[in-house]
């Protein structure tokens, strides 16, 4: 299936939750989570009416909500899952360690991107290398001791200089080093669930997917 490309706004409307798709927007435009709080569509409100939620309507939420933060599309979503139960330890946190640990998420948590979608194309467009190489699969995984850097081409782009001066830039995760000067940061350890910053109950994508 290809990727969304429709209005980012209604994603966010759909699961109730502001999701910050639009990066640096999401402050300074008026948010139509906000000012229309009810799902989209001709049916939104009278599904905001209703209280109660099926089990699976709720686990298929979360899982929705998840996939669309980090714009995944299903395929891969699930791929990860099924990576994620194979490893040892919490399949839903080894679940989200994966999403963190990609690459174009790491470049979004480094301040380099003012959002996910806009960190997709700083790799997919060649401008970013890890250990000296460019690398351009946002789904490349990090691993400690890694090295990323912006190319030394691309150093001074401008949406670089923008994210990294945002007043909205995210806070600087612990597991990840950043020399803002020089555009080079690196992977000091693998993040814990507590290193994720979001609220995400990552249990009831595991039952969904252990139906
Ligand atoms: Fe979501 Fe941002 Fe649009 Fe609000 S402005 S609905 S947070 S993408």
């Amino acid at each position: 299936m290809a990727r969304y490309t429709g209005p980012v706004c209604k994603l966010c409307r759909r699961e109730g939750q502001k999701l910050f798709l639009k990066g640096q927007k999401c402050y300074t435009e008026k948010c139509p989570v906000e000012r229309r709080g009810y799902p989209p569509g001709q049916h939104g409100p009278a599904q905001a009416r209703r209280r109660k939620q099926s089990d699976y309507a709720l686990q298929l939420r979360e899982k929705q909500k998840v996939k669309r933060m980090y714009g995944l599309q299903e395929t891969q979503f699930r791929n990860l899952f099924q990576r994620a139960a194979r490893e040892s330890g919490v399949t839903g946190e080894n679940l989200l360690i994966s999403l963190e640990t990609r690459l174009d998420n790491v470049v979004f948590r480094l301040g380099l991107a003012a959002s996910r979608n806009q960190a997709r194309q700083l790799v997919r467009h060649r401008h970013v290398e890890v250990n000296g190489k460019t690398v351009d699969i946002p789904s490349y995984q990090v691993k400690p001791g890694d090295d990323i850097a912006v190319r030394a081409p691309s150093k001074e782009l401008e949406v670089v200089e923008v994210a990294l001066g945002s007043r909205t830039r995210p806070q600087l995760v612990e597991w990840l080093t950043l020399d803002e000067k020089n555009r080079v940061a690196r992977v000091v350890r693998k993040p814990t669930r507590d290193d994720i910053p979001m609220e995400v109950q990552e249990q009831l994508i595991v039952e969904l997917y252990s139906k």
